[in-house]
C-alpha cells in the first residue's frame, strides 16, 4: 500500500524521511524507520490520520498496521 501526503514535515519527519530515502540503508532499518514514522505521524500529526482515515476503511488500516487501534 502507498500513500501519497501532502503535509508540512517537522524536523522529526525530515529526519526520519532523510533515512527512508538513503539507499544505503539496510532493509530492517528501513522497516523500523517506517514504523517509527508512522507512529510519529500519528501522534504528531493527526490531521494527517484523520485525512488518511477518511479516505480509507479503517479495517484497512487495522489489517495494515497493528499499532492501528
Ligand atoms: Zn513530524
Amino acid at each position: 500500500m502507498k500513500l501519497y501526503l501532502e503535509f508540512e514535515p517537522c524536523e522529526e519527519c525530515k529526519n526520519i524521511i532523510k533515512v527512508l530515502n538513503n539507499q544505503l540503508v539496510q532493509i530492517q532499518t528501513r522497516e523500523e524507520e517506517s514504523a517509527k514514522f508512522l507512529r510519529h505521524i500519528t501522534y504528531n500529526h493527526s490531521e494527517l490520520v484523520q485525512a488518511i482515515v477518511k479516505d480509507l476503511p479503517v479495517q484497512k488500516l487495522r489489517e495494515e498496521f497493528r499499532w492501528f487501534q
